[in-house]
Formats: C-alpha cells, sequence, structure tokens
C-alpha cells in the first residue's frame, strides 16, 4: 500500500518499525517512551540527541534556537507576531494560498498585516513575481509559504528581500525535502505531520536575537525566549512526537541527508508531472510550470463524472489518499521524504491503465 496523505502523512516505514519495536520497552527502560518523565536522564538524551541530529541534517548555525513546540502550525500564525511585533508595528505577508492567505489573516489579531504581494487574483496558479513585491523597509518581519500544501505552489529558491528584515517561513509541508540555508532565514517553523512525525508537534527555528525583541504583553507559555531558556520544556513537551522526529532525523542521516532527499524528491515529482503532461489532456495540472510543487502534485481527470471510479480503484489497487482538497476537487497525490520512488512509479502506471481502461 503507498500512502499520498497530504497530512497527517506517511512517515517512513522504517521509523514506524522502530517505534513499533520500541513500543513497550524503550531504551531498555520497561516501558513505553510516552509513559515516562521528560525530566529523566533518558527522555533528555533522546531529545538533545534528536536536537543535535536536526542542526546536522539542516545545517543549523549555533546563533539559532531549535525549539520543539507545540499548538500545530496554526498557532504559531498567531504567536508569531506576537513575539516579533510590537505595539504599532506592521508585517509583510506574501499570499500565494490558502496557507499564507490563513497565517496573514491570523496574525491580523496582533499587527497590522500589510499583503505585500498575492496571486490570489491568479487563482494561486502562479506565485506573485518577486519585482511585484511592496516590501516594507520598516516591517517587523516578512512571511512567506515556501510550499503551499492544497493550491500545490512551491517557491524554489528562498527570495532575496534585501534589508535587515527578517524573513519567517511556514515550512510545514516541505522542510527537510532539500538542503536549506537556514541563514537566510530570521525564523522558520513548520508543523510535524508530513515530513517529521505526528502532529501537534511544531519545529521553529529561531534566530538568537529575535528572541530578544520585546513583542506584546503575554503570558510566559507564548513567550519564545522562555521556551528556548527550558529548553523546550517550559511545559511538558510531547514527548512522543519528540521521539519519533528524532527517529525521522536518524533515518534521514542514514538516507544520506538532505542532498539525498532533494535528488529523490525531484525525480519523484518528475515523474509524475510528465505522466500528467503526457497524458494527451486525460489529466492536467493547473500550475505554471515553474511554479509546480515537488510535495503536493495536483491533477484533474478531463472528465469530473470519473473521479469516483478512479479514486475508488487508485484505493483497490493500494494507492491511498489521491482525493484532492475538498476546497479544489480533483485529485493531489502528495509527495513527501517517506513516499519511496516506487509508490510514485506505481501511482504512474496506475494513471495510464486507468487512462486506457476508460478511454
Ligand atoms: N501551514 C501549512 C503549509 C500546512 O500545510 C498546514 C497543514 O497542515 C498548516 C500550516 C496547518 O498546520 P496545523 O494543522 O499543524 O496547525
Amino acid at each position: 500500500v503507498w500512502n499520498f496523505s497530504a497530512g497527517p502523512a506517511a512517515l517512513p516505514l522504517a521509523v514506524l518499525e522502530r517505534a513499533q519495536r520500541e513500543m513497550l520497552d524503550w531504551n531498555g527502560s520497561g516501558a513505553s517512551v510516552m509513559e515516562q518523565s521528560h525530566r529523566g536522564k533518558r527522555f533528555i538524551a533522546m531529545a538533545a540527541q534528536a536536537e543535535a541530529d536536526l542542526r546536522e541534517l539542516m545545517g543549523i548555525p549555533a546563533d539559532y534556537a531549535v525549539l520543539f513546540l507545540q499548538g500545530g502550525a496554526t498557532q504559531h500564525f498567531a504567536q508569531i507576531p506576537m513575539n516579533l511585533a510590537g505595539a504599532g508595528d506592521s508585517a509583510d505577508y506574501v499570499v500565494s494560498g490558502h496557507w499564507s492567505a490563513k497565517a496573514a489573516s491570523e496574525a491580523g489579531s496582533y499587527v497590522r498585516v500589510n499583503v505585500a504581494a498575492s496571486s490570489e487574483a491568479d487563482g494561486y496558479l502562479r506565485l506573485p513575481p518577486l519585482d511585484s513585491w511592496r516590501l516594507d523597509p520598516h516591517a517587523a518581519y516578512v512571511h512567506y509559504t515556501p510550499n503551499e500544501t492544497i493550491h500545490g505552489v512551491e517557491f524554489h529558491a528562498i527570495p532575496d528581500v534585501g534589508g535587515t528584515v527578517p524573513l519567517v517561513a511556514d515550512l510545514s509541508s516541505n522542510i527537510l525535502s532539500e538542503p536549506l540555508d537556514v541563514s537566510r532565514f530570521g525564523l522558520i517553523y513548520a508543523g510535524a505531520q508530513k515530513n517529521i512525525g505526528p502532529s501537534g508537534l511544531v519545529v521553529l527555528i529561531i534566530r538568537r536575537d529575535l528572541l530578544q525583541r520585546a513583542g506584546r504583553p503575554m503570558a510566559r507559555i507564548f513567550r519564545y525566549a522562555e521556551h528556548a531558556a527550558a529548553d523546550s520544556m517550559l511545559n511538558t513537551p510531547n514527548t512522543w512526537g519528540w521521539y519519533v522526529a528524532g527517529l525521522t532525523f536518524q533515518w534521514l542521516k542514514a538516507q544520506g541527508g538532505l542532498g539525498t532527499m532533494a535528488e529523490r524528491n525531484r525525480l519523484k515529482a518528475e515523474l509524475l508531472y510528465q505522466a500528467i503532461d503526457g497524458s494527451g489532456g486525460y489529466y492536467r495540472n493547473p500550475i505554471e510550470p515553474s511554479a509546480r510543487s515537488r510535495m503536493n502534485v495536483r491533477f484533474t481527470l478531463h472528465d469530473g463524472a470519473l473521479d469516483a471510479a478512479f479514486l475508488q480503484e487508485s484505493e483497490a489497487a493500494g494507492l491511498l489518499a489521491l482525493k484532492g482538497h475538498k476546497a479544489l476537487g480533483g485529485m493531489r497525490a502528495s509527495l513527501y521524504n517517506a513516499v519511496p520512488p516506487e509508490a510514485v512509479q506505481a501511482l504512474v502506471a496506475f494513471m495510464r491503465d486507468f487512462a486506457q481502461r476508460h478511454g
């Protein structure tokens, strides 16, 4: 069975199998990792190793803190402006699809939002061209979403926003899919449920000088500086999520790191887009080619009346979760790190066969 879910998404089989093996007796402790104190030395050692592995994988510079937080990416849509913007500040938001629009709208409760660029009028079928961004040199930060999970568009280079305004990125659906120059960002955050592990966990990487910003008056639990000072154990962390994330990081290292994943991900996406484009219009992807996502590939069938049969037959063939997002219809195949090339080969073979049988 191959799982193309957009999220919570497939995890590497080796990670699930190891978690299964260790479920009842983790690390010789006689109990599950879920049943142990986060203050215990076993857990603290595991947590530190997970952070060290992530730092190594992503090449995270020492002047960045790595936090293992909770609340999903959505909570941080609000918490980022609370921490980075003071009273009267504004922040620039680039809106390129559902999630960046939501980030901008949630931020509006805590900061004056300037929509610096938007591709909404284009139906989010392309990215807002960089030369159209109306950036404010006095903004508290610039926020963008490198990969739009629902609309299937992706920035293939980090935008150069110039100046000293920190760049903030929601990497929920493409973190760890390729090497990334972390030093280009002020803050990176990602909900875990696509390329890292269980939902609820959020990995947040922040340049330490930004922890000094006063932000707004807020309870300690919302303040990133407090979480950093407490090594993400200000309160009980998502211990299970942190542990599975650590297993995923080890798996990525064993695969050869993010360079290897990038090449594998590029080839997977290429194979599927070629099958769509080469289908003589039987399947279609509406996104401008330069903006196509490697992680979330949308496609429609030439006749929507075939959708139900496509979904039923694909599931019967062991190809799961291909139904597109309800707002857009059609199909979507998510090709995160845990989806192996064989899965995409099986999908492409199924699509060809389906087209032949249904004419
Ligand atoms: N940002 C992006 C790019 C997403 O794909 C998602 C969806 O999971 C979210 C934010 C929301 O994440 P969460 O449900 O963890 O709050």
